[in-house]
């Protein structure tokens, strides 16, 4: 399937690497201040880039860059950072889970781009100026939530900065939902749930509230917890999806399947993860992203973000011409148990469908054991439990043990974690 920009064009050789070159996409800017930093003026000049004239091929022969790469590094200031500390205003923190955190200077025209950006995202995702919205991210060195909020003054809605459950308690923030007549809520879907169930718990379920829309993300929404978030609060769910070496990048219209990533901000290409070598139109492969305009003080180019996706093309909504990115129901992550995998992702899904389980934890423990700890509806916390023990003794071949545990408890011991881990191997700590 071809891009949508490219139907006009039927002699367009490949799809994939539209026009001339990189600069006739917009990433002559990128590669010219690639070249300022030590480690990308190496890969540049190791795949034989003319910046005079750069060609895809030799784009495509550019290595990609990974996340454990740019940790190794001894000094990533010196090698990859290219802004003046004069020119910084903001610095970002990677996200991810493991591993060493970078820190990332931003100027303020990486600001200003990044701004809208996300301002692009939340009008995608249906944000208009008659809104109020709630950013329930935490606000912190990690971008999403102060970005988020900013980007929605710009769009003219009414802003309440709640943050994070440690920020703001989660019963103040359900108490201002109804006060304030929230009509957007911003926060990762974990905590979505939370608040729901904080408020069903109160007596005042949130889909009485005004809430219509609510825009997630730095979590992936698998189909049960979307329906299930849809019914607790009476919304329609949108994700949005960046990531702090770029911004934000796409955003779900709802119409179809997946995020229209808008394609000034960023060059997405799809690579084979073994080869990484471009896979054909369509196909699943890993992720590797070129921002364009958020370049000013780390001029990242070719990097591989770790999701699992395919690109597709068109849509009916305003937003067509932006190509689509859909995640992979495959995941990176997983859990390994006396030889059986457990994907995060596959036994997150299979969890949600249980219609009484409201929030989950799995954790394997020292010695081996596979410990589920679970909030459930009041009343049938143990038909729960028996549930989840049978899910995975059916599902994946293991013997899971059950504890209920009271309700809150899950986002409290996750509270702060950009990326709330809901899975968590005890092995890997000693
Ligand atoms: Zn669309």
């Amino acid at each position: 399937m071809l891009w949508p920009v490219l139907q006009a064009q039927a002699s367009e050789p490949d799809a994939r690497y539209p026009g001339a070159g990189p600069a006739a996409v917009g990433l002559g800017d990128t590669l010219v201040r690639a070249t300022r930093s030590p480690f990308f003026a190496e890969r540049l000049r190791v795949a034989g880039v003319d910046l005079a004239e750069p060609t895809w091929d030799r784009w495509r022969a550019i290595r990609p860059t990974s996340k454990e790469e740019l940790r190794a590094l001894a000094d990533f200031d010196g090698e990859v950072v290219i802004a003046p500390r004069a020119e910084v205003v903001e610095f970002w923190r990677s996200g991810g889970v493991t591993g060493r955190p970078l820190y990332y200077p931003r100027t303020a025209a990486d600001l200003a781009h990044a701004k809208s950006s996300f301002r692009l995202g939340l009008e995608i995702a249906g944000v208009t100026a008659s809104d109020t919205l709630m950013v329930s991210f935490p606000f912190g060195i990690h971008p999403v939530g102060q970005m988020v909020a900013r980007a929605a003054e710009a769009i003219g809605a009414a802003v309440v900065w709640a943050g994070a459950g440690s920020q703001l308690p989660s019963a103040a923030q359900v108490e201002l939902i109804g006060e304030l007549g929230v009509t957007v809520w911003c926060g990762m879907p974990s905590f979505g749930l939370h608040l729901a169930n904080a408020a069903e718990a109160a007596g005042a379920p949130l889909a009485d509230r005004d809430v219509r829309l609510l825009v997630t993300s730095a979590e992936v929404v698998s189909a049960p917890k979307r329906s299930l978030l849809q019914r607790l609060w009476g919304a329609e769910v949108r994700d949005i999806f960046g990531m702090t070496e770029c911004t934000l990048m796409g955003a779900e219209c709802g119409r179809a399947e997946g995020l229209h990533v808008w394609t000034e901000s960023s060059f997405c290409e799809v690579l084979d993860p073994d080869t990484l070598e471009p896979v054909p139109v369509g196909e699943t492969g890993t992720l590797c992203v070129t921002p364009k305009r958020t370049t000013h003080a780390t001029p990242f180019v070719r990097w591989l973000s770790g999701d699992l996706v395919r690109l597709e093309a068109g849509c009916d909504c305003a937003y067509s011409r932006y190509p689509r990115i859909v995640h992979s129901g495959r995941t990176a992550g997983f859990l390994k148990l006396r030889g059986v995998n457990i994907g995060h992702r596959e036994a997150e899904e299979a969890l949600y469908s249980i219609e009484t389980l409201r929030d989950f934890r799995v954790l394997v423990t020292p010695d081996d054991r596979l410990i589920v700890e679970l909030e459930a509806v009041s009343g049938g916390e143990d038909a729960t439990a028996e549930r989840v023990r049978r899910l995975f003794a059916d599902t994946f071949g293991v013997r899971a043990d059950t504890r209920v545990v009271g309700r809150g408890t899950v986002v409290e011991a996750t509270a702060g974690q950009v990326k709330a881990q809901r899975f968590v191997d005890e092995r890997a700590s000693v």
